[in-house]
């Protein structure tokens, strides 16, 4: 039926003056389509749709798109969360033809090309990490968390070992405790020390035979290498368990060490945070994990496998923990990834990380006279300043400073995390921004800091929404537009 219409449609189009008129060379019997469809199927009236003109929809829409703030559009210092520029040239390559009219379905034969990129991320990703084991499945950091868990949780069952707990320090990521939990473990807090590392007398006295695993996030969410780590994994290793990296900071480190260097068993990485995949609001992430050769045997199944030279997903692996997302991940963030790696190369991807660190320590030298950084005067990719001063002092809390520099065209900070420093905010400036940029963001604090308290309570003043009831948003928020 389709064929009929688009033929006749395309001809009527092309035959202004014969309209009406019936193509010659096509003898496929006319139907009218509600002969094709279930009565119950067909409307009776045409659908209550607004009657607009096309300039007013693609105004509606551009500007619509114009409220949101972005990368692309604004500096974007939100610590933890690695908001690095989206080079388009990625984007160009993942939607290349051969890439987006490719179907999961179809034969390994006709996929040789996207299983050797997946072949290679495993490669590069299992490289970067020093943990040569890797499933790309995973569809976020946080799933990824969960699927090594599991896949720790099988190599324990095996060994006939019974353990109970997961250990993670008080700065952790609110994702790692949740995951622990969610793969059937008691979580256990580990307290950091005055100095923002982990409490090692805090951690030997939760430490024993009981403890699965400890997850760490080094450098951590302070923005501080943690260099007792090989110790940690010393520690740990003896009673039995394992140590988890959570490398949503890989972004200060790749080329310099590796995971698998420094005692980790286990890790996941964030490729929309470190491998610059466009996420937040911009689109999936994704959350390969890399594991010692020891736990290979558990990752699920398939992972992408070159036998003969030819490529194909092993699905036939006994000890797998199984499917932990359809098909091979989200495989549009990995090209994007693969992309990253590729261009930037072993050199450029240590590059990458010296200079997110170096602009870390700029911005933390320029600012730490208003905002005071209490975990020490040189950070890795990130700091984490406090307004507790400015909040004694002036009433003005980290809250009020990330609403008004939305005023001056930057988006805020992270704010209140790590919940260990009071009036936190997180400040990662990432590698792809200029000494220009870093400036201007310096300056608008300046600026803010100085201006009278009361101008800060109620901004934003040039943003469509103001302060909005975050609780109540983010509890019942608003999906669906009506005109009533
Ligand atoms: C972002 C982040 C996560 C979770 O990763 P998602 O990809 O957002 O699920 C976990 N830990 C830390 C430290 C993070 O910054």
């Amino acid at each position: 039926m389709r064929n009929t219409l688009a033929t006749k449609l395309l001809f009527e189009l092309s035959q202004p003056g014969r309209r009406g008129a019936r193509l010659p060379a096509c003898d496929v019997p006319e139907q009218p389509v509600e002969a094709l469809l279930p009565a119950a199927a067909v409307a009776e009236s045409p659908p209550p749709l607004p009657e607009l003109a096309e300039p007013d929809v693609v105004r509606h829409f551009t500007n619509l798109s114009t409220l949101n703030m972005s990368v692309d559009t604004h500096y974007y210092p939100l610590g933890s969360c690695t908001m690095k520029y989206n080079p388009k040239r990625n984007e160009r390559l993942a939607s290349l033809p051969g890439i987006v009219s490719l179907h999961p379905y179809q034969p390994e034969e006709t996929l040789q090309g996207m299983l050797e990129l997946l072949y290679q991320l495993q490669q590069m990703l299992g490289e970067i990490s020093g943990l040569p084991a890797v499933s790309l499945q995973p569809a976020a950091g946080a799933h990824g968390e969960l699927t090594a868990l599991m896949v720790a949780a099988a190599h324990f069952k095996e060994l006939g070992e019974v353990r109970t707990k997961v250990l993670t320090p008080d700065s952790a990521h609110g994702t790692n405790p949740a995951s622990a939990a969610m793969a059937g473990f008691q979580t256990v807090t580990v307290k950091s020390a005055a100095n923002g590392l982990v409490d090692m007398d805090d951690l030997r006295s939760k430490l024993d035979d009981q403890v699965a695993v400890f997850m760490i996030t080094n450098p951590n969410t302070l923005g501080i290498f943690d260099d007792q780590v090989g110790q940690i994994a010393d520690l740990v290793h003896k009673q039995g368990g394992l140590i988890y990296l959570d490398g949503a900071n890989m972004n200060a480190i790749m080329g310099i060490t590796r995971p698998g260097d420094f005692g980790a068993d286990m890790m996941h990485f964030n490729p929309h945070k470190t491998f610059s995949g466009p996420h937040g609001g911009g689109g999936p992430g994704a959350g390969p994990i890399c594991v010692a050769a020891k736990l290979e045997p558990y990752l699920p199944s398939p992972v992408v496998a070159c036998r003969e030279g030819r490529y194909e997903l092993e699905w036939d692996r006994e000890k797998s923990i199984g499917r932990v997302r359809s098909f091979f991940g989200n495989v549009g963030v990995l090209v994007r990834a693969y992309c990253y790696i590729l261009t930037h190369g072993p050199a450029g991807l240590r590059q990458v990380s010296e200079n997110a660190v170096l602009n870390a320590n700029y911005l933390l030298s320029r600012v730490k006279h208003i905002l005071p950084v209490p975990h020490g005067d040189r950070c890795m990719h990130e700091f984490v300043a406090s307004a507790s001063q400015l909040k004694k002092d002036r009433s003005v809390t980290a809250m009020h400073l990330a609403k008004r520099l939305l005023d001056y065209g930057f988006h805020a900070p992270t704010v209140y995390f790590p919940l260990t420093v009071p009036e936190a905010m997180m400040i990662e400036p990432t590698e792809t921004e200029s000494k220009e940029s870093l400036d201007a963001f310096a300056e608008a604090l300046f600026r803010i800091t100085d201006e009278p308290a009361d101008r800060l309570q109620d901004a934003p003043h040039t943003t469509t929404i103001s302060r909005p009831n975050e609780v109540q948003a983010a509890r019942q928020p608003v999906l669906k537009w009506t005109s009533d």
